[in-house]
C-alpha cells in the first residue's frame, strides 16, 4: 500500500497486553467467552455450557442452557434517566430525544400491542421503516416478546420486500406511512400494498401495522392513505398499552433475527442470528473497539436494514447503556456539512460510515469540515468496504484532526459483530488495513488451490490468499433462513474445517490484514494475482476521481487484463489527456503490469443499496454478457447498468 506510515499505539504496554490476552482467547476460548458472556450480559438463568457443536454440521451453539433477554440487557438494567437515543430525522431541526425510562416503557406498549395482535413466540415479525426511534424500538419489542424481527431495508422495491414477507411466512409487516430522504417523501405504506398484491402466500399475512410519521391523536379522524382491513394504526393501538410486559426468558439459541446480506456478490443470503451469542458479541464488540465511556454520544449512521445498522445503532450501543444517535437522512442534504453539522452541536464521541461516504465528502474538500468544531470526537469508524489509503488519511487528518483512532472494522452480516478490527490506543494503524484480530478470533489465511493454511510467504514476505476463519465465535449466523444447506454450502464447504469469508486477504509480517476483494473479483493478470482495492486506491489517489471499481475481462495472453470505471470529482471533465493521467497514477502506485487495458468514465457505479460497488455487474458488461447481469434487486440505481452497457459498447 502507497501509504505505508505506521502510527503507532499511545501505550506499547496496552498493545501487549492485547497481544497476551488475544493468546489466551484463542488457547482456551471457552474459558474466554464463559467469563465474557457473565460480565457483559445479565442471565435470567447462567448457562451450562459455553461452546458445543461445529462447523462440519454447522451446529454451533453457544451458552446452552442459559436464558436471557436482549431487550431487557438492553434497557431495563440501565438508570431510566439516561439518554437512550438521540435521533435526528431528514430535516436538521426534526430533533427527538429519550431516555432509558422512555423507551424501555415505549417498547414495552410496542410489546403488548403485538401481543395483542396474535404475535407468538418464535413467530417472525417483517418490519418495513424509515429510520425512525420507532424502528428501533419495534425491533427491541419483537425481542422482549419473543418474536423474531426480520428489518427489511426500506430502499428495496415492493417485489425485494415480497420476497422477504413470503420467506419468512410473517403474519405481521410494521411499517411506517412514510419515509423522509434528502427532502423527498416515499410512501413505504404503498409500497407494502404492492408487495402484498404480489405475493402468493397472501393469505398468511394478518396484519399491517402502520406507524404514522405525523399522527396527533386530536386531529386525525383518518388516516392519509389508503387503509384496508387488515391494516391496524400503530399509534391509537399502542397508546392503550400498559406500559410494562415482561421479558420473556429466552434460551440463549433462540432465534432473534433475520437479516439479508447486501447482495454484492449474488443472491442475497437471509442469515439467522440467535440470542446469546449475538447479545455478548454486540455488547462487547462495541464497548471494546470504539472505547466506550460513560456519557459518551455513539454516532452509527447506518440503517438498521443492515447489520451494522442492527449491532451498531441499536443493540450494542444499548447493550452498553450509552447514548446512540440515529440518523433518517443523507451525508449531504441539505448540505455537504450534515454530518460535521451534527458531531458538533451533538457533542459526538464516536462517528461510524462506511468509506464511500468518506470518498464523497472528502471530494468536497477540506474547508467543509474545518468550519466545524469536531473536537468532541475521539473514535472515528470505517466499515463495508476497504478504506483506500487516501481516503483512511482524509478521515484521520481532516476529520479526526490527526487526534481520533480511525478504526477500520472488517466483519459481515454473517459475523453479526467485527471480526478485525484495531483498539483505540492499543493498535497501532497501517492505514488500507483493518489491522488484526478480535479477541477469540481465529483468522488464518488458505492457499485457493490447495485449500491448506499458507505457511511460506510470498517474495514482498506476505501471505496473500483466502480469508478463513478456524473456530466458531459467538456472534456468528447460524444458519440461512429455510436453507440449511445453503448455509453450509456457502460458508463451510468450501474449504472444509473453516468458515469461508468470501474474501481475499494479504496478511503482512506483522500480522496486520489487508483485505484486498472479494475471491470473485482477484483478478489474474500476466501471472500476478492482483485485489481490486489496490488498482482503485491507485486512481482514487488522483483527484480527479471520485470513486473507482475495476474487474477483470478474459484475455487470450494476459489471461485477464484489467478494466478500469472511474467516476469523477466535481469539476473534471473526460479527457485523453486525464486518462493518461490515470494509467500514470496506477504506474506510479503499484507499477505497470496493472496499466487498466480499458479506462471507462462513468456518472455513477452500479452500489448496492448500502453503499458496496457490485462488480459482478461491471464484469458482465465488460464481457459482453448482459443478458445474465444475475439479481439486481439491491442495486441502488438500477438505470446506471444501462448508461454504462451503452458506454462500454462506443468504445
Ligand atoms: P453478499 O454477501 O450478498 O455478496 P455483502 O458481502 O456485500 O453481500 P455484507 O455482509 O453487508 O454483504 O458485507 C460484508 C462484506 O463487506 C465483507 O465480506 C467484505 O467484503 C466487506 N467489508 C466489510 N467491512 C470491510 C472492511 N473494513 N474492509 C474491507 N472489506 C470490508
Ligand atoms: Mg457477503
Amino acid at each position: 500500500m502507497s501509504l505505508a506510515k505506521v502510527f503507532p499505539p499511545k501505550s506499547e504496554i496496552l498493545f501487549e497486553q492485547y497481544q497476551k490476552l488475544y493468546r489466551q482467547s484463542i488457547e482456551n476460548p471457552k474459558e474466554f467467552w464463559g467469563n465474557a458472556a457473565k460480565e457483559h450480559v445479565d442471565w435470567f438463568r447462567p448457562f451450562d455450557k459455553v461452546l458445543d457443536g461445529g462447523f462440519e454440521h454447522g451446529d454451533v451453539r453457544w451458552f446452552e442452557g442459559g436464558k436471557l433477554n436482549i431487550s431487557y440487557n438492553a434497557l431495563d438494567r440501565h438508570n431510566p434517566n439516561d439518554l437512550a437515543l438521540i435521533w435526528e430525522g431528514d430535516e436538521p431541526d426534526d430533533i427527538r430525544k429519550l431516555t432509558y425510562g422512555e423507551v424501555l416503557r415505549k417498547v414495552c406498549k410496542i410489546g403488548n400491542a403485538l401481543l395483542r395482535k396474535g404475535v407468538q413466540k418464535g413467530d417472525i415479525v417483517t418490519i418495513y421503516m424509515p429510520m425512525i426511534p420507532e424502528l428501533a424500538m419495534t425491533m427491541l419489542a419483537c425481542a422482549r416478546i419473543g418474536a423474531v424481527h426480520s428489518v427489511v431495508f426500506a430502499g428495496f422495491s415492493a417485489e425485494a420486500l415480497g420476497q422477504r414477507i413470503s420467506a419468512a411466512k410473517s403474519k405481521i409487516v410494521v411499517t411506517a406511512d412514510v419515509g423522509r430522504r434528502g427532502g423527498k417523501t416515499i410512501g413505504l405504506k404503498d409500497i407494502v400494498n404492492d408487495a402484498l398484491t404480489k405475493l402468493d402466500c397472501n393469505s398468511v399475512i394478518e396484519h399491517v401495522m402502520v406507524w404514522e410519521r405525523f399522527y396527533n391523536a386530536e386531529s386525525s379522524a383518518s388516516p392519509p392513505y389508503e387503509m384496508k382491513d387488515r391494516d391496524i394504526r400503530m399509534d391509537p393501538l399502542v397508546a392503550v398499552q400498559r406500559p410494562y410486559c415482561p421479558p420473556v426468558h429466552m434460551d440463549s439459541e433462540d432465534n432473534l433475527f433475520i437479516l439479508y446480506t447486501s447482495g454484492s456478490t449474488g443472491n442475497p443470503k437471509g442469515l439467522v442470528h440467535t440470542t446469546g451469542g449475538y447479545a455478548v458479541y454486540a455488547k462487547m464488540t462495541t464497548q471494546v473497539t470504539f472505547d466506550l465511556q460513560p456519557g459518551d454520544v455513539f454516532a452509527c449512521v447506518a440503517d438498521c436494514g443492515w447489520i451494522t445498522g442492527h449491532t451498531y445503532v441499536v443493540y450494542g450501543p444499548l447493550l452498553n447503556g450509552s447514548t446512540s444517535f440515529m440518523f433518517e437522512s443523507t451525508p449531504v442534504y441539505p448540505n455537504e456539512g450534515r454530518y460535521w453539522d451534527m458531531i458538533q452541536r451533538h457533542k459526538i464521541t464516536q462517528f461510524y460510515t462506511a468509506p464511500t461516504a468518506i470518498r464523497l465528502l472528502m471530494r468536497y474538500g477540506d474547508e467543509i469540515p474545518k468550519k466545524y468544531d469536531l473536537s468532541s470526537l475521539r473514535v472515528l469508524g470505517s466499515v463495508g468496504e476497504p478504506i483506500n489509503p487516501e481516503a483512511w488519511r482524509w478521515y484521520y487528518e481532516v476529520v479526526g484532526r490527526s487526534k481520533c483512532t480511525v478504526v477500520d472494522t472488517y466483519w459481515q452480516t454473517e459475523t453479526g459483530g467485527h471480526i478485525i478490527t484495531n483498539l483505540p490506543g492499543i493498535t497501532p494503524m497501517k492505514p488500507g488495513s483493518c489491522t488484526l484480530p478480535f479477541y477469540g478470533i481465529d483468522t488464518v489465511v488458505l492457499c485457493p488451490t490447495t485449500g491448506k493454511e499458507l505457511t511460506e510467504p510470498d517474495e514482498n514476505g506476505n501471505f496473500q490468499g483466502v480469508m478463513a476463519l478456524k473456530s466458531p465465535w459467538p456472534g456468528m449466523a447460524r444458519t440461512c433462513l429455510g436453507d440449511h444447506e445453503r448455509f453450509l454450502t456457502v460458508y463451510f464447504k468450501p474449504y472444509p474445517g473453516y468458515y469461508f469469508t468470501g474474501d481475499t486477504v494479504s496478511r503482512d509480517k506483522d500480522g496486520f490484514h489487508f483485505i484486498i476483494g472479494r475471491m470473485d473479483d482477484v483478478m489474474n493478470v500476466s501471472g500476478h494475482r492482483i485485489g481490486t482495492a489496490e488498482v482503485e486506491s491507485a486512481l482514487v489517489a488522483h483527484p480527479a476521481v471520485a470513486q473507482a471499481a475495476v474487474v477483470g475481462k478474459p484475455h487470450e495472453i494476459k489471461g485477464q487484463s484489467i478494466c478500469a470505471f472511474a467516476m469523477l470529482t466535481a469539476g473534471y471533465e473526460e479527457s485523453p489527456e486525464l486518462i493518461k493521467e490515470l494509467r500514470g497514477s496506477v504506474r506510479s502506485e503499484i507499477g505497470g503490469f496493472c496499466n487498466p487495458d480499458l479506462i471507462v468514465i462513468t456518472p455513477s457505479l452500479p452500489m448496492t443499496r448500502s453503499g458496496k460497488i457490485m462488480r459482478r455487474i461491471l464484469r458482465k458488461i465488460v464481457c459482453g454478457e448482459i443478458d445474465s447481469l444475475g439479481d439486481t434487486s439491491t442495486l441502488a440505481d438500477p438505470s446506471i447498468v444501462e448508461t454504462l452497457i451503452e458506454k462500454v459498447e462506443k468504445l
